[in-house]
């Protein structure tokens, strides 16, 4: 049982609790505190480090790709597209301003979307369209062409002998995870908002003392009370609010051993952005497959399969070409749904959300952060 003083103090009355110490909640808390210096907030986090996909994912710091515009003009229109796309650009600016390019080991690479041989149709028709992809974006980007097709030639030079085409986008890059997780919690912690790790939040509900919100914490459940809630558990989310338009999408990762002269150099997707990989420290991270097992793959829970590490370890050892070990491998959730803009809401009086980043979510948690923030002080 938890004594009356550790009630008093780590769980007593707060302004604002936040759900997930990601780069959402977290963003969202330094807004915050910001705003309103002396109000008390709190993060929830129920893993005892962040748990969620911001200390799990691939660290792409990417907005966008022909391949991926060519397929979401399937289901959005084009202003829709051109302010996803712009709102992930202005979100990498501010992740880079909030933390610092050093904090997160930023690196201007460039990306490449890559296709093979069997691919050529598709590469050919997305090649059809970049003059007005690239026409319709310039202006968001100071004239700039975005998209620049790469010969096969190049390719090699980076141990890419095995695809027939690719797309640059020179104005991606790649950042370390985990360095950027790290200076995002200290941050936080040094501005006064307090994090209470391994602390779950499992439902609410209103009282004349405000938002009394039922807790598990280690073998307990306590009540909090918060004048504010504002959920940012991503993946998650259905849990909570599960009438929103939003599902858990678990991404499986493999991470190679110290591989001598690795040529690769920047972050690479294909096959529709369902495969990605990138160098870290002179291994390859690879990650994706999610399309082989879409029903098994929706699901909150972290773990491995079979056919999905099948899957990344022939595809690291017969398309990359590195016959190389795997020293490790892990999953992460990702919040999807059928729109990629995210959710930003308030369901009844004083609950709010901020969810459903998709696979961009390096780009956009600082942003959505911030705009939750605004939410909750209008
Ligand atoms: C394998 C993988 C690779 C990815 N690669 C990239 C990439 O390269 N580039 C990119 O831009 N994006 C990538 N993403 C997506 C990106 O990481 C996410 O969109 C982003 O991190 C989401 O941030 P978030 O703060 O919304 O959620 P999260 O980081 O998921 O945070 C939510 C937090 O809420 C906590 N939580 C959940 N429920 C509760 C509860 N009831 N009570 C208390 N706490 C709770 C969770 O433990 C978690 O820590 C990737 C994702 C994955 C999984």
């Amino acid at each position: 049982m938890l004594s009356f003083w550790e009630k008093e103090q780590f769980f007593g009355p707060q302004d604002v609790v936040i759900v997930g110490a990601g780069l959402v909640g977290l963003n969202a808390a330094l807004n915050l505190k910001q705003q309103q210096p002396q109000a008390k907030i709190l993060v929830l986090e129920k893993g005892l480090l962040p748990a969620g996909a911001s200390s799990r994912n691939a660290g792409f710091a990417c907005f966008g790709s022909p391949g991926e515009l060519y397929e979401d003009l399937k289901t959005h229109n084009w202003p829709e597209l051109e302010e996803l796309l712009y709102q992930r650009y202005l979100g990498l600016r501010l992740l880079r301003e909030t933390l610092g390019d050093q904090n997160i080991a930023y690196q201007a690479s460039a990306s490449l979307e890559l296709f093979r041989t069997e691919e050529e149709e598709q590469y050919q028709a997305i090649l059809a369209q970049l003059p007005s992809f690239n026409k319709r974006l310039a202006p968001l980007f100071e004239g700039q062409k975005l998209f620049v097709p790469l010969a096969k030639d190049a390719l090699k030079k980076e141990g890419l002998q095995n695809f027939s085409a690719a797309f640059k986008n020179p104005l991606e890059g790649q950042i370390d995870t985990g360095k950027m997780m790290q200076s995002l919690v200290q941050k936080a912690e040094m501005a006064g908002i307090s994090i209470r790790w391994g602390a779950e939040l499992l439902d609410w509900e209103q009282s004349p003392k405000g938002l009394c919100l039922n807790l598990r914490f280690g073998p307990e459940q306590l009540a909090l009370y918060s004048q504010q809630l504002l959920i940012c558990n991503n993946g998650f989310g259905p849990r909570l609010l599960p009438k929103l338009v939003l599902k858990p999408a678990r991404n499986q990762v493999i991470l190679t051993n110290p591989i001598p002269n690795l040529a690769l150099k920047r972050p690479c997707h294909a096959q529709a952005g369902y495969v990605y990989f990138r160098p870290i420290a002179g291994r390859i991270l690879l990650g994706g497959g999610r399309h082989l097992d879409l029903a098994g793959e929706t699901t909150d829970e972290l773990g491995q399969t079979a056919i999905i590490q099948d899957f990344l370890a022939d595809y690291l050892h017969n398309v990359l070409d590195q016959k190389v070990g795997i020293s490790q491998s892990w999953s992460g959730i990702l919040g999807v749904g059928p729109q990629k803009k995210p959710l930003l809401g308030q369901t009844e009086e004083g609950v709010y959300y901020a969810l459903r980043l998709g696979g961009m979510g390096v780009a956009l948690g600082s942003l959505l952060g911030q705009k939750a923030a605004s939410l909750l002080t209008d």
